[in-house]
């Protein structure tokens, strides 16, 4: 795989799967961890017990936050730090973090770990992709880029797919400690076989100096940040003040406050990007005038792509018939993997204002509810067993054992978040191969081609949704697996022409002095994107008919396409122009 490429690819292949391995270990779990009750039999098992709006709203912060950095980490890495000392810092912050996130409860030490996560990601992510690009300057392997970030893409997918797995099993088992735990030796791992691989890539580790009109870093950072701040506060505080909080009306404006200050945090950001560009000269001006607004179209890709976390594992939740067949059950119990679901369930008894009510002895009261899973399931509900209630949590041994006759084993709905990362692992070959066909005939697309592809199939995968809601009528009738392994399928191959090669792109057409900054600008767009998928979440929560809320992420994706396919020509003639 790694024949005719640098030597430097492997080294940097590995890190990253290290490193995305804690990422999305710790991704997958973090929402499941915020809401799980606590549990004072099980100190381990016990989760943060927040409600679903709170968790949701750490949870798109946080993903949008680790997106922002990149920008800054970027800046730092091209100017100051270099790249490697970028990734080295930027990897133990992020190991500290997810080890933070070890230590049970809730306080300061969660939210600084979350925070060393966020600034250890700005360092970490954006410069190794630099790092990729500057390895394929050597002239002997100019033509091998794409395909080398379609390799390197593979390897954040197999870190991003075994993940899952480890998390399920450990938190399952041991508790959501030792999963997190785990989440920071991979990303320790990644740190070391990068330090003992640096020989290979030191030559990529060049800074090329400033020119004399470069802003100093100083005066970039006190230029965003402040306004970015002074924004955040007014998005905070004035949306709310006129419309009341959106968080329920998704049309009252962008909805949450935290939704409202980040997007506003983010236009000073813009501007500055903006800036870079109308300040540009010549080259530099042209380059840089073909890369950002790309930047901005792709923004659609991520606010759909991630509605993976939110809409779609909803969709699994509530609207997916997820039985197991018999042999993988058996299978999957055996390794701790299967979600039981028992006829009944005891929830906490609420008040009429939805508080928990408290008994004598200070615990929670309970009451039993009918398991809404099989209200639209054809799977019939077990016989009613009263005494083994509590789903999974504090059975004792031989109340597991009776339980379990009668229970029904379910796919996680979290499991489904590997689909995408198994397709990328499956179908990069094939997709890297009809590239490498398309080149001897001389017919592979430009990079921005395949960007613009991307989008079209992408808005393909919608539609498999928009059907999937048709046929299920509405999600009333809980509908085949295959639906949401059938968009993910679609959704991937879009990915695959559009994520590696944006990657691809900013690392030859960047201004060589501002890759590392113009990274961030590529994965700000994730950044402002994620928060986007939240947004369209809520609308998917908001509309009655779910076929509404899949069209209009179709429409988004067509729309992009169009911009950038308006843009193609322009786009192919200075990429011609400088690369050749
Ligand atoms: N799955 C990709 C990664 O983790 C997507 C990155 C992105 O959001 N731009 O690298």
């Amino acid at each position: 795989m790694f024949k005719n490429h640098p030597k430097g690819l492997p080294v940097l292949f590995f890190t990253e799967m290290w490193e995305r391995f804690g990422f999305y270990l710790m991704l997958g779990i973090f929402t499941l961890y915020m809401k799980a009750g606590a549990n004072g039999a099980y100190p381990a098992k016990s989760g943060l017990g927040f409600d679903g709006a709170t968790a949701s709203d750490i949870y798109g912060t946080y993903i949008a936050l680790v997106y922002l950095t990149p920008f800054i980490g970027g800046l730092l890495a091209d100017r100051i730090l270099g790249y490697r000392r970028s990734i080295v810092i930027g990897g133990v912050l992020m190991g500290l973090g997810y080890c933070g996130l070890a230590i049970p409860g809730y306080g300061v030490h969660f939210f600084l770990s979350l925070l060393l996560i966020i600034v250890g990601n700005g360092f970490f992510k954006p410069n190794i992709s630099t790092l990729v690009g500057n390895l394929y300057n050597d002239d002997k392997y100019r033509s091998s880029r794409d395909e080398g970030f379609n390799i390197f893409y593979m390897g954040i997918n197999i870190g991003a797919l075994a993940c899952n797995f480890v998390a399920a099993y450990l938190r399952i088992n041991y508790g959501w400690g030792y999963a997190f735990l785990a989440a920071g030796i991979g990303m320790f791992i990644g740190v070391a076989w990068f330090l003992a691989g640096q020989k290979h890539t030191v030559h990529a580790d060049v800074l090329k100096p400033t020119q004399p009109g470069d802003q100093a870093v100083g005066s970039i950072l006190g230029q965003v940040f402040v306004p970015a701040f002074a924004f955040a506060a007014v998005g905070w505080f004035v949306p709310d003040l006129l419309l009341g909080d959106g968080g329920e009306k998704p049309f009252t404006f962008l909805g949450k406050q935290s939704n409202d200050a980040f997007l506003f945090a983010c236009v000073p950001v813009a501007w500055f990007y903006s800036s870079l560009w109308r300040k540009a000269q010549g080259e530099d001006k042209e380059r840089l005038g073909a890369l950002l607004p790309l930047c901005a179209a792709v923004i659609a890709f991520w606010a759909i792509f991630h509605q993976n976390g939110d809409a779609l594992t909803t969709w699994a939740e509530e609207h997916t018939e997820r039985e197991m067949p018999v042999t993988m059950a058996s299978a999957a119990s055996q390794v701790g993997l299967a979600q039981e679901v028992f006829s009944q369930r005891r929830v906490p008894k609420l008040d009429a204002n939805k508080k928990e009510i408290k008994g004598a002895d200070g615990k929670p009261e309970t009451v039993l509810e009918p398991e809404p899973y099989f209200k639209n399931s054809k799977t019939p509900a077990p016989a009613p067993t009263p005494e083994c209630l509590p789903v999974g949590a504090d059975l004792s041994e031989a109340q597991q054992a009776e339980c379990s006759k009668k229970s029904v084993k379910l796919v996680s709905s979290e499991l489904f978040q590997s689909v995408n990362a198994f397709f990328v692992v499956a179908l990069t070959p094939l997709v890297v191969g009809v590239f490498a066909w398309l080149r001897r005939r001389k017919k592979e697309p430009s990079t921005p081609g395949k960007i613009a592809l991307g989008m079209f199939i992408t808005a393909l995968s919608t539609l498999v949704m928009v059907t999937a809601a048709v046929m299920t009528h509405n999600g009333e009738i809980r509908g085949t697996m295959m639906w949401l392994v059938g968009t993910y399928f679609v959704v991937t191959i879009g990915e695959l022409c559009l994520s590696p090669m944006g990657l691809s792109m900013v690392s030859k057409l960047s201004p060589p002095r501002l890759t590392a900054l113009m990274m961030g600008a590529w994965f700000l767009s994730t950044s402002i994107g994620n928060k986007l998928a939240g947004i369209l979440s809520a609308l998917f929560n908001a509309f009655e008919t779910k076929a509404y809320a899949f069209g209009i992420n179709c429409l988004l994706a067509l729309a992009s396409c169009g911009l950038i396919l308006a843009m193609l020509p322009r786009l192919k003639r200075v990429m011609a122009k400088y690369l050749g």
